[in-house]
């Protein structure tokens, strides 16, 4: 009913002459949905919470796949060339994307889903040049400000259709508001002295400050600058000194370099044991309950947890629950 409607619009719109937005126009294919691309897929998961089944929502960048270093391929400019709307987190995460994602934002509407957090609530670690951290994803409450902007972008775009959007978000704020609790709660089980996270790249920035853990990562918050011996000396002297039980390997971030620190720590008379593998910019893969923003943060505050007071951290995922 809603697609007749809509062509009987577009026909008006055709016979007094002003066109109609052939990005809008629906495809027999997707029974009326409008496209929309996104980057990361913690970004595509928003998406597809609010916008439901009235979009058809294509994720740029799946599993294991770092953004920082991510190049788009012919067929991505392709499928950003269909899209009605573009979502990417912006504050250079997608370093490598920045000049096709100015050359779209030419025709079609191109947003950065942070682009509406108060400047003040981010970070600027000295060692990222004075550029704001891009990672917020990892403190629920400001990603939650990420769904409000995709939440009013899809209203904007499609404001018949404003009432959906803004039922959906509302389904999804009570869910991150309840992953909220989840994360403190378990945080909390950790005392406060052994609330130390060290990690491949510094990926947890905003996920120490909300949570409160001191945060180290070896790579820095890029991970385009490899770490050197020093690095690896540095990191590895910090963990044997404070007698760090684990560090964690990010399923985006190869494990070598953090391998070199566990190996320089024994080196130092100290045993740290990789704790598991976090999932930092990227998801798990589709059919697991990581494959979700809610279940890749609950999986990764389990690990956390779970090797920072030493259970075995083997298979930990939210599916063991509490
Ligand atoms: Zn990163």
């Amino acid at each position: 009913m809603q697609r007749l409607l809509y062509i009987s619009l577009c026909m008006a719109v055709l016979l007094f002459g002003t066109g109609c937005d052939p990005k809008k126009q629906p495809d027999a294919s997707d029974a009326g949905k409008y496209r929309v691309v996104t980057t990361t897929g913690m970004i595509t998961d928003i998406v597809k919470n609010v916008g439901g089944d009235r979009v058809e929502v294509i994720g740029l960048m799946g599993p294991g796949v770092d953004p920082h270093l991510y190049k788009p391929s012919a067929g991505d400019v392709q499928k950003l060339n269909s899209a009605s709307l573009i979502f990417y987190n912006g504050l250079h995460l997608e370093s490598k994307m920045g000049d096709v994602l100015a050359k779209m934002s030419g025709n079609t509407k191109t947003i950065a889903v942070t682009s509406a957090v108060d400047r003040s609530l981010l970070l600027t670690p000295p060692e990222f040049d004075g550029q704001y951290d891009p990672h917020l994803w990892f403190d629920v409450t400001l990603w939650m400000k990420a769904v409000g902007t995709v939440r009013d972008a899809l209203g904007e775009f499609d404001p018949d259709n404003t009432l959906t959007y803004w039922t959906n978000a509302q389904r999804y704020f009570a869910k991150l508001s309840e992953l909220h609790q989840y994360v403190q709660t378990q945080a909390e089980r950790v005392p406060a002295e052994k609330r130390v996270l060290v990690t491949a790249h510094d990926a947890f920035n905003y996920f120490g400050k909300a949570y409160g853990f001191e945060v180290r990562g070896l790579q820095g918050i890029s991970t385009a600058t490899e770490a050197g011996i020093a690095d690896v000396q540095k990191l590895a002297t910090f963990i044997a000194e404070r007698r760090i039980p684990a560090i964690f390997v990010e399923s985006s971030v190869s494990s070598r370099s953090l391998e070199a620190v566990k190996a320089a720590v024994k080196s130092k008379g100290f045993d740290v044991k990789i704790g598991g593998e976090l999932f930092s910019d990227a998801m798990g893969n589709q059919g697991t309950p990581e494959s979700t923003y809610i279940g890749m943060v609950r999986h990764n505050i389990d690990t956390i947890v779970n090797a920072l007071i030493g259970k075995s951290s083997a298979h930990t995922s939210s599916t063991t629950g509490y």
